[in-house]
């Protein structure tokens, strides 16, 4: 059978055409005009856009599959327009065999309508300084490194770590957090911790880890990411080591570049986030990050969480608010229609083919011919509001509910398949 999506407005190679796209066996066959096919979507007036790649969620499955499961998280990601995803291992057990690696990555493609890519730790239950077998943990089927929610601490641990990843080409992706320095904070350091009369967290937890890790990188050669930079510092740290020539990529999370510490209302958990929500300074600097390339992707750092886990004040509430349903149209609504700071082929660059090439996940984030079809329509053109109601996370922990956006998602497919239509659940 073929589909055509027509009339749509198609964001391929950097630019947006207005063109047709042809869906025949799983695979995008044609993409051009006046194309025909036995079932026809209209998609006048519509952003056609290659399915989002998202490289940073948590799904807690195992081990908290109260708070999201793999068949949740994934439907919350096809809501957002995301059709690859990858999965954070900070869940129970950690992945950090091949035989829990094995299962893991079974378990995603079982349960998950979307693709998704396992991380698998940089240490054992990424708390300890043992390293696992990275050579049986990719053999397994994990795509990249990370300790997400964790900083690794040990110097020495995160060197010999990159020297294996290196060896075994895998990605070591870093939550930057020196703990002596992060000292159990929970608002950013300045007037607002003050204010509210909570803990503070200097952004030298985040700084002096990145700067260490830099140097790492560079003795070893490891491809070092480094995920949901969040201080002005940061971005410095890497357009430096950037023009140094060390081999470092960073995303920035959707919160960190829409909010800042003024924007905390009140004693609120839903605005508790690791790392916190910074200054204005630093919001300015993730944005011109962003527009010169230092930053070279956007990721959500999905993080659900059972309502009674943030509900009350921020000192008692779990750090992390949810990401993939409400990214795209909060960015979109905010730095391409609104402020215009980005451009929407720059906003869909950060958010499907600059992530897809950053981790090497081929044919995933474009639409080309002989392409799986994963594709993500919006609708730029009419308002709504974010509800609740609407989430197919389990986790409603964002401060964005009830913000009026464009750009809700209406349809998106994974291989050619309809796994979001807007007004079904
Ligand atoms: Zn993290």
């Amino acid at each position: 059978m073929q589909t055509v999506i027509k009339n749509g407005t198609v964001y391929q190679n950097g630019r947006l055409i207005h063109a047709d796209v042809l869906i025949e066996d799983q695979k995008i066959k044609a993409i051009g005009t006046d194309l025909t096919g036995d079932k026809v979507i209209d998609a006048t007036g519509k952003l056609v856009s290659p399915g989002l790649v998202d490289v940073h969620v948590h799904y807690r499955d195992p081990g908290q599959t109260y708070k999201e499961d793999i068949e949740t998280g994934s439907k919350a990601a096809a809501h957002g327009g995301f059709t690859t995803v990858g999965a954070m291992p900070n869940v129970t057990p950690v992945p950090d065999t091949p035989d829990l690696m094995k299962k893991m990555v079974q378990e995603n493609k079982q349960k998950g309508i979307v693709h998704i890519f396992q991380y698998g730790p940089i240490t054992k239950n990424e708390t300890t300084d043992e390293l696992p077998d990275y050579a049986a943990l990719k053999k397994a089927g994990a795509f990249a490194l990370s300790n997400d929610g964790h900083g690794v601490q040990t110097a020495q641990t995160m060197y010999l770590a990159m020297q294996e990843a290196k060896k075994n080409d895998l990605i070591v992706a870093a939550h930057a957090q020196d703990d002596s320095l992060f000292n159990h904070g929970i608002v950013n350091e300045g007037e607002k911790a003050k204010e509210l009369n909570l803990p503070p967290v200097t952004e030298l937890a985040e700084t002096t880890q990145i700067a260490r890790d830099l140097l790492l990188a560079e003795k070893t050669g490891v491809h070092y990411h480094i995920c949901h930079v969040s201080t002005k510092t940061s971005v410095e740290l890497v357009r430096m080591a950037k023009a140094c020539g060390i081999n470092v990529t960073c995303e920035a999370a959707p919160h960190h570049l829409l909010l800042t510490e003024d924007d905390i209302p009140k004693d609120n958990g839903y605005y508790k986030m690791n790392p916190p929500l910074r200054s204005k300074e630093d919001q300015a600097a993730l944005l011109v990050g962003l527009l010169d390339g230092t930053i070279d992707l956007i990721a959500t750092d999905h993080a659900p969480h059972a309502k009674q886990e943030k509900q009350g004040g921020m000192q008692n509430a779990a750090f992390g608010i949810t990401g993939s349903e409400t990214a795209f149209s909060t960015l979109y609504t905010k730095f391409v229609k609104e402020d215009k700071v980005f451009t929407l082929e720059q906003l869909l660059s950060w958010l499907s083919d600059q992530p897809a090439k950053v981790f090497g996940l081929k044919k995933a984030g474009v639409l080309e011919p002989g392409c799986p079809a994963d594709v993500a329509i919006f609708d730029l053109e009419h308002e709504t509001e974010l509800k609740e109601k609407n989430y197919q996370s389990k986790g409603i922990n964002t401060p964005f509910t009830g913000q009026k956006i464009y750009g809700a998602t209406v349809m998106t497919m994974v291989d050619g398949e309809v796994v979001y239509q807007r007004g079904e659940k």
